[in-house]
Order: structure tokens, then sequence, then C-alpha cells
């Protein structure tokens, strides 16, 4: 094996997204942003493709580009650019990207761009329907898509979608799921009244996708389900596709009462075995891990022993017998007994979407 792998179960990638579209009559968007949720991107936009996605979705511009530049034909939807961006709307017209617009400069920005290239952008109007985040504020909704409805019927953009997205949507029954749905049919009769009546309404995440099918509407948009991870206490028999994994990289006895990594904050209590394992913060492995991540060396479960370094951890295996090499395992999809990456964020104290992006560009892609 290498040093420090992830191995991606491409698989498990294409059968989650088959898994979910067979939940639902929408068409499915494979969000593949942050390099496939750190899963690799283009490997795991053609997988979920294979499992039956029709459109890949990318929080920026240039990683839908380069899906388009690796082959993928689907369309495809970008959603977070920003006016210094060089030429981002006229480099997303000439790979044949959806851009979002939730505002009027980024309208603006879209048909000067057509303007020059004399291509009609394919738009999709963003409404912020109570998260605050991305997307047309209500108030601002009725001027958007006034602007959008006249820039379509100059020719200058093709209003594909309306969309939004959920605050609250991994706690089903939250009061906030309701209130959002109604804002959004709201708008999108708001934009119907405008003149603008998208072929494609979209609202639903993973847990929305898993959990509220009164939520699909006409497209579906689960980004970390389709990696196996649940975002919602239900599995949804999702498979986890990512192993993180690392060869140990040296194996030592040492006697009682020795102090382990930076600051000593952890000492042996009997004469033992350290297990060196080459993967640290710099790769990924939060430092808050700190004597509480979970480790699996051949076939039992340990804790790393002091503190995460920036390219290593150390784990007191006891009596354990290890040899250089043997591979030790941070989480995988729990099947034999290994820590899963939902272990890693409890840990932690995060989410398992973070541990899964972070995984550091040190760390082998070995897809299988
Ligand atoms: C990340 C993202 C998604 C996918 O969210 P998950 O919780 O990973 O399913 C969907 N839509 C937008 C706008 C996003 O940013």
């Amino acid at each position: 094996m290498q040093r420090t792998e992830a191995v991606v179960d491409l698989a498990a990638i294409r059968d989650n997204v088959a898994r979910m579209k067979a939940g639902t009559p929408a068409e499915l968007m494979a969000v593949v942003k942050a390099d496939g949720y750190g899963h690799g991107l283009v490997p795991s936009a053609r997988a979920a493709v294979e499992g039956g996605a029709t459109w890949l979705g990318t929080a920026i511009v240039d990683e839908a580009v380069a899906l388009r530049g690796a082959g993928l034909t689907v369309p495809l939807l970008s959603w977070l650019w920003t006016p210094g961006e060089a030429d981002v709307a006229r480099r997303a017209l000439a790979a044949d990207v959806d851009l979002s617009v939730s505002s009027l400069w980024q309208l603006e920005t879209v048909t000067a761009a057509v303007r020059d290239s004399g291509v009609p952008a394919r738009v999709h109007l963003k409404v912020d329907t109570g998260l605050s985040r991305n997307g047309s504020y209500v108030d601002d909704w009725p001027e958007l898509v006034t602007a959008a409805a006249k820039a379509q019927s100059a020719g200058e953009v093709t209003v594909v979608g309306v969309w939004s997205h959920f605050a609250y949507a991994d706690a089903p029954g939250h009061e906030t799921i309701a209130k959002q749905l109604r804002a959004f049919g709201a708008a999108v009769d708001a934009a119907a009244r405008a003149g603008v009546e998208p072929q494609l309404r979209h609202i639903a995440n993973s847990a929305a996708t898993l959990t509220l099918p009164e939520a699909h509407f006409d497209l579906v948009r689960p980004g970390i389900a389709v990696y196996g991870l649940s975002p919602v206490a239900d599995q949804h028999g999702l498979t986890p596709a990512m192993t993180l994994r690392a060869a140990a990289a040296g194996v030592k006895r040492v006697r009682a009462g020795e102090g382990v990594s930076y600051g000593h904050e952890y000492t042996t209590t009997r004469d033992t075995t350290l297990v060196l394992v080459p993967l640290g913060y710099a790769d990924g492995v939060p430092r808050h891990a700190s004597n509480v991540g979970p480790v699996w060396v051949n076939g039992a479960r340990f804790t790393v022993a002091g503190r995460v370094c920036m390219d290593q951890i150390v784990v007191d295996v006891g009596d354990l017998p290890v040899t250089p090499g043997d591979p030790v395992v941070l989480f995988g999809p729990g099947r034999d007994g290994e820590p899963t990456a939902q272990d890693w964020a409890d840990a932690v104290g995060t989410i398992h979407y973070e541990i899964v992006t972070r995984i550091g560009p040190r760390v082998t892609r070995t897809y299988v």
C-alpha cells in the first residue's frame, strides 16, 4: 500500500446515487464540490453519473469547467462566484456551465458576457428562503425576477431553474422546514407572475432528499449522501465510500512512564508498543483528535496517543503485534469494526463533512 491513502470505493458512490434516484421521480444533481467532498472531483462525478445523476453541481466555476474538460457532458451548475474572478461568466458560458444568480450585479455580469459572446446564458435564480446565506433576500426577489424576465425576453438568458437551500433539513420536522417551503412556493409564484417559469425548481440537499419527498420538486441536490455519509441519524442504506489509512512508519517497544508526542499529553502506563502513523494535521487529521481520535490497527481499536502533529500521530497498541508497513485505518465504512468518519466527527466535535473534505493533497487517492 501507499504511505498514506484515501481509498475511494467508486461502486459505493454509484450505488448511493442509484439508491437515492430510485427514491424520487425528480432528477438528481450530484454535488461534487470541494473535490468531490475530498473523494476526487472527476472520478466521483463519473461514478455519480453511472449511478443515475443527470446533473452535477459545484460551488465554484473552476471545478465545473474542469468537469467539462474531463469530458462530462451532463448539465452543470455552479453557485458561488465573485465580481473579481476574471471572466468567470465568459468561462462558464464557454464550458456550457449554468450559473446561479442571486443578485442584480450577477445578472448584469452574465448579460454583459452574453453580449460579448453571443451565446445566451443558462441561469438558476437563487432565492434565500431563510438560510440567510447565498440567495436573493425575499424583499429583493421581485426586482431580480423582473430583470431576469427582461433579459430572457431579450434572448440573453434562459432561466433554467429557481432554487434555494435549507437551514435545518438535517433535523426532520424542524419548524423552519415548512416555513422555507412556503417561502419557496411564494418565490416560485412571484417569478411566474413576472414571466419566469423555469423547468426546474430545486431545494433538497441530502437530508431533504432522504427524508422529505415534498421538497424534491423537479430536481434533488444531494452531496454528502453521494459519498455514503448520512446527515441524519438513519444511515438510509448508504455505504461510506472513503477509507483513510496509512502504512505504519515505525514500531517500537518502550517502557512504562514515557511521555508521548509534543507536550507529553500522553504517558505510557506499562511496557508497551508505540506505532508511528504518517498522517497529521497537514493531511487533515484534526489536531483536536489529540488523545481522542479512534484508530484501527490489525483488527483492534485504539486512540491517538498524545498530540496530533503536522505529519504524524502515535498509537499505543499495548502488546499487539505490529510490523512496519502494516495498514493503520483511521476511518472506513465500519464494516469490519474500523472507526467511521462519524466516529471521528463525534470524537472531535465536528461533522463528518469536515472530516472527509479536509483530507489533504499529500494523501494519495486510490480508486477501487
Ligand atoms: C453543499 C450543497 C449541497 C449539498 O449539501 P449536502 O448537505 O452535502 O447534501 C446542496 N446545495 C447547495 C447549494 C450546497 O452548497
